[in-house]
């Protein structure tokens, strides 16, 4: 993939033009794996497209295509212990994204305290209004 989809200015898109340095683990003409800089556990690794988007849904589908199976090479690299970690991409500030480059975290979940923490606010909702949740969104 041809380097016209990134953005001059963008911190992801100049670690895969290598004008930043980067611990990079490995890489496909459309995506590239490397180190995060502050890992959450040891081995937190980050997944990004070589073409850049702020947001997941903008990101075209051959290339969300390549980027999962790189995905599962890195977390076998990794060696993940036990098979615990999470496969984390954040969009949006609300939802702790911080650089707006689209990427998918692997972190390592060795023990209670390193890793991802994760609060999950489950809500009581009634069978009527799961129903009207899912009749505006079903697909087919
Ligand atoms: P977000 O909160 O946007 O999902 O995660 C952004 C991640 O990118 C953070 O975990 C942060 O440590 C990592 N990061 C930010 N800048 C750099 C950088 O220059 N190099 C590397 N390797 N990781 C970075
Ligand atoms: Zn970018």
């Amino acid at each position: 993939m041809s380097h016209e989809h990134l953005q001059a200015d963008c911190i992801f898109c100049k670690i895969i033009r290598g004008e930043i340095p980067s611990f990079k683990i490995t890489e496909t003409d459309k995506s590239y794996a490397f180190l995060d800089i502050n890992p959450l556990s040891e081995g937190h690794a980050l997944i990004i497209p070589k073409y850049h988007a702020e947001y997941f849904h903008q990101v075209p589908d051959d290339v969300l295509a390549d980027m999962l199976p790189l995905a599962k090479k890195v977390a076998l690299a990794i060696g993940l212990e036990g098979n615990q970690y999470n496969l984390l991409q954040n969009n949006g500030r609300m939802a702790h994204q911080e650089v707006f480059h689209v990427h998918f975290h692997i972190i390592p979940k060795p023990d209670t305290e390193k890793g991802l923490k994760i609060g999950w606010p489950q809500m009581k909702v009634s069978k009527e209004d799961l129903e009207k949740t899912y009749n505006r969104i079903k697909i087919d």
